[in-house]
């Protein structure tokens, strides 16, 4: 089959792989969609020794298909079952698993391989990440379960409620994810972007509110003005820059909730205001990743369209083109490229 083979940071070669054959409890799954993702970009410049821990592999992790070759003992799924597979799957036994915070196992086990013609599913995958789809979702709106699961966690993790003020930072893909289910759960949403072609584009799905942090002389400033000087219930960012991550805190108010979805490079600090964080009692989050359950409500969210994130799919390529996709996607060019194999 064809695939996109990651060798190393840099090194993305297109080439002819054999065909994936299932082992016991494995299933190999026909892919029909895959999405790119900012982490993709991320990792093709710098390589990322948890999600892909060996290379070559094939490269990609957002993805949709149906499944081809099921292994002796999967009675989950069969041949001819249309599914989506998170990238990965936690042990469930370890001490995060045991407390009900998978997406913090201490073993996670990572899958790669979206962008190729079929990719092959390691038992535990099969056993815990693996949902049948329901007819009415679409392969390529599927393969947003996984992007979804996270915001989902963000937004839980955030207690986002109706009436409330959420702002989030950043408007890329998972940026408008968060902003959408924030909005549908009836919360007033702000979203900070930088003007560009991205920026416009998520400014026509009209989401929410905008703020354009290139033009304004003060974003914080300008949030607290929009929130009647209070700043916001919940703030989230979905950047991953240390001094965006300030901006959040900054422009949360008093009892207000701070999410750190985006991951910052390593090594990096941020300054917090002891006198804010005590009088004010702000509480700050980290989100990671996603679980069992998350991948599960995602696909419901996707069934009952209460969320349609058909929009945020700019570009639609083949699978010869995932560098071209990467490329611009990491030009803010994009939002999501489909990629049909
Ligand atoms: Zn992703
Ligand atoms: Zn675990």
């Amino acid at each position: 089959m064809r695939a996109q083979v990651f060798y190393g940071p840099g090194d993305l070669r297109y080439e002819e792989v054999a065909w994936p054959k299932p082992g016991p409890g494995e299933i190999v799954l026909k892919i029909e969609a895959a999405l790119t993702c900012g982490t993709d970009v991320k990792v093709l410049r710098r390589g990322h020794p948890v999600m892909i821990p060996h290379v070559p592999t094939v490269f990609g992790h957002e993805f949709a298909g149906t499944v081809m070759a099921a292994g002796t003992g999967v009675t989950t799924v069969r041949e001819g079952d249309r599914v989506v597979a998170a990238n990965s799957a936690p042990c469930g036994e370890c001490p995060p698993c045991l407390a009900g915070r998978a997406n913090l196992c201490e073993h996670l086990l990572f899958v790669n391989g979206a962008y190729g013609e079929a990719i092959a599913l390691p038992r535990r995958l099969v056993a815990r990440n693996v949902v049948r789809l329901p007819a009415s979702v679409p392969p390529h709106r599927a393969a947003f379960a996984e992007p979804l699961a996270c915001a989902l966690l963000g937004i839980e993790r955030a207690r986002v409620e109706s009436g409330q003020s959420v702002v989030v930072f950043g408007h890329g893909p998972l940026g408008c994810l968060l902003a959408m289910l924030a909005a549908g759960r009836k919360a007033r949403v702000i979203i900070v972007g930088k003007r560009g072609w991205r920026f416009e584009r998520v400014r026509s799905l009209r989401i929410g509110e905008y703020v354009d942090a290139a033009t304004s002389r003060d974003v914080v400033a300008e949030i607290r003005s929009l929130t009647g000087g209070r700043g916001a219930d919940v703030t989230v960012d979905a950047t991953g820059l240390p001094e965006v991550w300030e901006q959040a805190v900054a422009a949360a108010a008093r009892g207000g909730s701070v999410v750190f979805f985006g991951g910052c490079a390593p090594g990096t600090t941020v300054r917090l205001d002891t006198r804010r964080m005590h009088y004010e009692e702000l509480t700050l989050v980290g989100a990671f990743h996603h679980t069992p359950e998350l991948i599960r409500r995602a696909v419901e969210v996707l069934e009952s369209e209460t969320l349609n994130p058909d929009a945020l799919l700019t570009h639609r390529m083949e699978l010869a083109d995932v560098p071209r996709a990467l490329e611009l996607m990491s030009r803010g060019d994009a939002l999501k490229v489909l990629i049909e194999p």
